[in-house]
């Protein structure tokens, strides 16, 4: 399936050709201050699938594994379109909510939820980590 999407304004588009290797929802608290209080929900696909025409301004910050995850946004209208980790080279996880409709893409898991509001709604069908993953602590 090959993908297509747009920021709110419509400055930057998107075209993805490859398939996601992932999809999860993240409720770490940047996240949660960068989405307006609810997680990101992010599809991870291979970064030399996507093509991203426009505009496109990157801001970051310093995690709590010393790495510096950044978030690419459309520097006109605010939507944000992509996150990137060092721990994940060659990765994007792009924010689903840019993708045109109807496409397939549904998390399928919840990290960091250990960081989640006490108010948050968590599908009980999905896998949850406290973390990032089971086995670490890296913040992203
Ligand atoms: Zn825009
Ligand atoms: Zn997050």
């Amino acid at each position: 399936m090959a993908y297509t999407g747009r920021c709110l304004c419509g400055a930057v588009t998107l075209r993805i050709a490859g398939e996601a290797v992932g999809a999860a929802q993240c409720w770490c608290r940047q996240c949660q201050t960068s989405a307006g209080g609810g997680p990101s929900n992010n599809a991870i696909f291979m970064a030399d699938s996507v093509t991203i025409e426009g505009n496109v301004a990157t801001t970051g910050w310093h995690a709590a594994s010393g790495t510096r995850p950044t978030l690419d946004f459309c520097p006109a209208c605010g939507t944000h379109l992509c996150g990137r980790s060092p721990l994940g080279p060659g990765m994007m996880a792009i924010r689903i909510g840019v993708l045109d409709q109807p496409h397939d893409l549904v998390p399928r898991m919840a990290i960091w939820t250990e960081e989640a509001p006490a108010w948050a709604v968590i599908d009980p069908a999905l896998p949850r980590m406290a973390r990032q993953t089971p086995e670490d602590g890296e913040h992203t």
